[in-house]
């Protein structure tokens, strides 16, 4: 399969249907109406990845990784069948390839073609991840980037962009926080956000208990 082009930007007059959109709407109308496509299974589908497929999947990969460090390794090495033992895949995650934080490494995934995504993990893109700004930046300035999103590296901290296609979808293993030490795997995958598996964010910190007051 050849690495899919075509995401375009529409200006949305009102309620009208932008072109992409009204020829989506006239092919379902069309192919169910052969009787190629059943809406059911069309709005269940939809369905699935606005309330079942999403980063939390991801996060539950994550923390799993940081626990388990065989299961690590079998992530790192080979990620879509370590990512299967949890019972996640599907379309759109045939190959993942999770990469590693370190202290001396950040990596950061965009698609600068298109918008590939490792959907099983991660559900649907945000839609800055498919805008064209992103996708042009994040290989000619990833720190500048970063900084927008709010995550300053240290700057002996090296950064790799990975361009992700339909073939090969990257996400990012990040680093497990400090103070983390004894939690359960559920409250770590809690920490795990969306972009910290992208490589535009870190994973959330812990709030910082106040320093003892002498009474
Ligand atoms: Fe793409």
């Amino acid at each position: 399969m050849n690495h899919h082009h075509g995401d375009h930007d529409h200006v949305h007059h009102g309620s009208e249907l932008s072109p992409v959109e009204a020829r989506v709407r006239a092919l379902e109308s069309l192919l169910t109406e052969k009787g190629y496509l059943d809406p059911a299974a069309l709005d269940a589908l939809v369905e699935l990845y606005e309330t079942k497929v999403g980063p939390h999947l991801g996060a539950r990969v994550v923390a799993r990784a940081w626990v388990d460090p065989a299961f690590r390794t079998r992530l790192l090495t080979e990620a879509t069948p370590a990512i299967a033992e949890l019972g996640i895949g599907g379309r759109g995650g045939e190959h993942i390839v999770v990469v590693e934080n370190t202290p001396e490494m950040h990596n950061l995934v965009v698609c600068t073609l298109c918008s590939c995504y490792p959907w099983p993990v991660l559900g649907l893109p945000p839609v800055w991840y498919k805008a064209p700004p992103y996708r042009a930046r994040a290989v000619i300035d990833p720190r500048g980037v970063l900084a927008e999103f709010g995550v300053t590296l240290p700057e002996t901290t090296r950064i790799t962009v990975w361009d992700s296609t339909a073939e090969t979808r990257y996400m990012v293993l990040p680093l497990r926080p400090a103070g983390t030490d004894g939690f359960s795997e559920d409250a770590l995958a809690a920490l795990v956000t969306r972009d910290s598996m992208i490589g535009t964010g870190l994973p959330k910190a812990l709030p910082v208990e106040p320093a003892e007051m002498p009474v």
